[in-house]
């Protein structure tokens, strides 16, 4: 689910290494398993808020038996989750790793580009791609063909560079409900597995494999995301329990027809058009997605050979919750409870079949979530929504501090080919066949974009490939966010604490970025 940011510098995971420390005897001892997992939109001061109410084995494990780095930040300024995940994947920015945004525009094509499509690998089950109709995610919307691979990421990952040091021996697996959160953290050399929203199975593409394995298939039988029909996300305890027991109806929340913003919120019925998108609107993505990672940990027998495997697993619940509700909601609460107990679970699994002495675990987040204006004006902080057309290409076009500038270049056609999050990209064609330098039309452009309403920031790509960008933590970080074949002519900072909520006709309650 994709959103519009607001102030996009960067944002607190908690990032928490765990397990096996190595021995330096005669020989440094090698974890069995590497276990990566990555809590999309977990924001890092959210384990904080509810360590009292987590149970054992989960949370309370990590924090207490593991290496805390409390002050861990993403880099980059486009806090999305395809740049988050690769930067966890492959240590470098995004301007070296090449994911810039969840969405960029192919220059080559003139079409916005889904970061991992990929037409030469289509989906190993026909029909298991994306439904426009239903998908209620803007980002995956975009794709324009339902292939998928990991050839778009430029650098190596983790789990390549584990692939090279061996030969190939160690077992490398990324899954997730996100298709592109489960590519980029296998990597070129791993085997990634997603969620399909239309058929309620875990599918991969032809990249990966040329039929499925025995282990997957078997899950995919068994229907586990059905055996939710007709049942409802309730909330874990007493509602007296919780911090936010009393605001579970909250007029800012999203409230989705058939699923509400008050408890319970029923999935319906299994052939409901939403019925898998509100599974994964709930607890339940992410006890699917244990559910499939425990299938794969006995069917590839993980942790078991001479070298060492890795697993990442991807948990996308405290995303799509955090979009319909709001990091600081009952929803947001019960389900991060409800993430203790699958990562409890998930640790026991561990334990059982390789032992947590085995095992290296590494927790960390994508992204966090801004709070929702509604929620902050209740404190008399200054926030709101922006409407999305103040960015539109056709209103932007039509300024007219906008058309003096074409006027002084001589321009006279469309000059704004798109926007999509982060970046204006102007359409290079109209500058060529004018003759004129792009650097300058996109600074002249970018100034007047800065004199917005609502816009915080235009920094023109010109200047960061130049390298003359200020050095203000902003700045830089949206330098490390410029890749000069992928990012945009400008990149937009909307107002802190402000951003634009309604996009191609869905709302939601809140967005990524930091404050
Ligand atoms: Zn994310």
């Amino acid at each position: 689910m994709k959103k519009r940011a607001a102030w996009q510098v960067s944002w607190l995971p908690a990032l928490v290494l765990c397990g096996a420390l190595p021995v330096y005897a005669q020989e440094v001892q090698k974890p069995r398993l590497v276990l990566q997992i990555t809590v999309d939109q977990l924001r890092g001061d959210l384990p904080h808020r509810y360590s009292s109410e987590f149970g054992d084995g989960g949370f309370r494990y990590l924090y207490e038996r593991g290496v805390v780095y409390e002050a861990a930040f993403h880099r980059h300024a486009n806090t999305e989750t395809i740049v988050g995940h690769t930067t966890l994947a492959t240590g470098a920015d995004p301007s070296t790793h090449g994911m810039v945004a969840n969405v960029w525009l192919d220059r080559e094509t003139g079409k916005l580009a889904y970061n991992i499509q990929d037409p030469r690998y289509p989906l190993l089950t026909k029909g298991a791609g994306v439904d426009k109709a239903s998908e209620v995610d803007p980002t995956q919307r975009a794709a324009t063909t339902d292939g998928r691979s990991p050839a778009s990421i430029l650098v190596s990952t983790f789990g390549d560079e584990l692939a090279l040091s061996n030969a190939g021996k160690s077992k490398i697996f990324g899954i997730s409900v996100k298709d592109r959160s489960a590519v980029s953290m296998a990597g070129h050399a791993g085997k990634a597995f997603w969620f399909s929203k239309a058929n309620g199975e875990f599918v991969t593409s032809t990249y990966y494999y040329k039929d499925y394995p025995s282990w997957a298939k078997n899950w995919n039988a068994k229907r586990i995301a059905f055996t939710y029909a007709g049942k409802s996300w309730e909330l874990l305890h007493d509602r007296s329990k919780y911090l936010f027991g009393d605001r579970d109806d909250m007029a800012y929340e999203t409230s989705f027809p058939g699923y509400g913003r008050v408890f319970p919120h029923p999935f319906g019925k299994s052939d409901g058009k939403y019925f898998t998108t509100l599974l994964t609107v709930s607890p339940v993505g992410d006890e699917v997605t244990l559910s499939f990672a425990e299938a794969l940990i006995d069917g590839e027998k993980l942790g078991q050979g001479r070298n060492t495997d890795y697993l990442a697993i991807s948990f996308s619940s405290t995303d799509y919750v955090g979009h319909f509700f709001g990091p600081s909601s009952l929803e947001s609460e019960d389900n991060l409870l409800r993430l203790d107990r699958t990562l409890a679970e998930l640790f026991k699994f561990v334990e059982q079949r390789v032992g947590l002495a085995n095992t290296v675990i590494v927790l960390s987040a994508d992204h966090g979530a801004a709070e929702i204006p509604g929620y902050l004006k209740e404190f008399g902080v200054d926030a709101e929504y922006l409407d999305s057309k103040i960015i539109d290409p056709k209103t932007l076009e039509k300024l007219p501090a906008i058309e003096a500038v074409k006027k002084k270049f001589g321009i006279d056609k469309d000059l704004i080919q798109a926007y999509f999050q982060p970046y204006i990209y102007l359409n290079h064609d109209v500058l060529h066949e004018r003759g004129l330098d792009e650097a300058e039309v996109a600074r002249a452009i970018a100034v007047e974009v800065e004199r917005l309403d609502g816009i915080w920031r235009a920094a023109p790509s010109s200047a960061l490939a130049g390298g003359s960008v200020p050095t203000t933590p902003l700045d830089q970080s949206i330098q490390r966010n410029y890749n000069s074949k992928r990012s945009g002519d400008i990149y937009v900072v909307l107002k802190p604490r402000w951003f634009i909520g309604d996009f191609d006709g869905l709302s939601v309650a809140s967005v990524h970025g930091s404050l």
